[in-house]
């Protein structure tokens, strides 16, 4: 017999998120995520992924995959400090310290699982963290697992960050105190005040903590964030994920060795998690290489999502204030947005409604991302179709 209270307490629970518009529903894509999918059978241009250089269907990552499962199978076996530490992993880290210019690096298996692991690790309950509003859940999930005081300041406020970190200073309450924020804000695609804030950080003696999963591959010639604005020697913990430019699963801190040795000593996910497969390592190590040669995934992405940008500006749209490929069209209602993306699905074009609570009530928008895997022929198909649903609508 199930718990009546569990059941009452499930189904209330999704009667209440689809009484508020909020129950999301799943499009499952019937094979590869590259830049054309198939969803129930109709082919759609695909604006919604984060496999921003197309890396993710790349011939040569597959090819290393299949390899490495050949050679050392399916499964890393054990976690990393039993002996589920394969050399493809180590490879896959060094790799990763070079990419990115410090001393050593420590992968995970997930962006999300990094925040979690390595903010509690550092952070404890006599600190406090200053983040910011927007900062992704996985780095809200990883504070609140810290016991950490979480000190938000405004969305790259700086004047609120200085003041904020001030007062915490002159406090005296916290033994530690951390700045982190994304490097590039996924909602509106704007980049961090990287280098205000390792300004501010300076003068209090701050930890700083850069989330780059949506700037690396992207800025920096790839590097990411941090290299963009040429601070590797000024942020100590340099986060990224493995599953969006990189095009796999897994995510990574690089920084000095003393804090990676740190992190393999105590950060929960890589002490009492397996790591992740052969196949995984190798195709992110191999990946990073690629981006390492050239840049040019890295410009075909610029250029794919400038292009994209100059359309639909061209057409009316609001496409806020982004400064990465990234590109929003702002609705404003929430309804009116997700019936925008609903006649854009029928159309043929996938891009998703993003509402409140992801992002503030009244910015609704419909999110695209480009890849360096679109053709222009399929960004002016679906500017095309932008312009047909656009005018129908009454939004441009
Ligand atoms: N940080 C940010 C800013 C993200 O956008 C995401 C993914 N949405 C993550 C972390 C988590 O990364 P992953 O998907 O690799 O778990």
């Amino acid at each position: 017999m199930s718990s009546k209270i569990l059941d009452a307490f499930l189904n209330d629970g999704i009667q209440d998120l689809k009484d508020r518009g909020m129950y999301n529903t799943i499009d499952p894509v019937e094979g590869a995520n590259g830049p054309v999918i198939k969803i129930d059978g109709k082919s759609l241009i695909n604006l919604s992924s984060n496999n921003y250089l197309g890396l993710a269907t790349d011939e040569r990552l597959k090819k290393v995959a299949k390899e490495a499962v050949d050679t050392h199978g399916v499964g890393a076996g054990a976690v990393r400090t039993i002996n589920g530490t394969l050399d493809l992993h180590l490879e896959l880290e060094k790799k990763i310290a070079e990419f990115k210019g410090t001393e050593a690096a420590i992968s995970y298996q997930s962006g999300f699982n990094c925040n979690m692991a390595a903010i509690s690790a550092i952070m404890n309950k006599e600190d406090a963290i200053l983040s910011d509003e927007l900062n992704h859940a996985s780095i809200i999930d990883g504070c609140r697992l810290s016991r950490a005081k979480i000190i938000r300041f405004n969305h790259s406020d700086m004047d609120d960050l200085r003041k904020k970190a001030k007062e915490a200073v002159e406090s005296g309450q916290y033994k530690k105190i951390m700045v982190i924020t994304d490097g590039v804000f996924s909602m509106d695609g704007d980049i961090a005040k990287l280098p205000e804030i390792v300004e501010i950080a300076e003068e209090f003696d701050l930890i700083t903590y850069v989330d780059d999963a949506h700037g690396s591959g992207v800025l920096g010639k790839g590097a990411g964030t941090v290299k963009h604005f040429g601070l590797q020697d000024k942020v100590d913990l340099q986060m990224g994920t493995l599953s969006k430019a990189i095009g796999v699963i897994g995510g990574y801190v690089a920084g000095k060795q003393n804090l990676i040795d740190w992190l393999k000593v105590s950060s929960r996910p890589f002490l009492f998690s397996t790591a992740v497969s052969p196949a995984d390592a190798a195709a992110s190590r191999k990946a990073i290489e690629l981006l390492m040669e050239s840049t040019e995934l890295h410009d075909k992405l610029w250029d794919n999502g400038n292009y994209l940008k100059a359309g639909l500006q061209k057409l009316g749209f609001d496409i806020g204030e982004s400064e990465t490929p990234i590109t929003p069209c702002i609705i404003g209602d929430e309804k009116k947005a997700q019936a925008f993306s609903k006649r854009l699905f029928e159309e043929g074009v996938y891009a998703k409604s993003i509402v409140f609570p992801t992002v503030p009530r009244g910015t609704a928008r419909v999110r695209n991302m480009p890849t360096a895997a679109h053709t222009k022929e399929m960004l002016d198909d679906a500017l095309k179709i932008y312009e047909k649903v656009g005018k129908e609508m009454d939004i441009i």
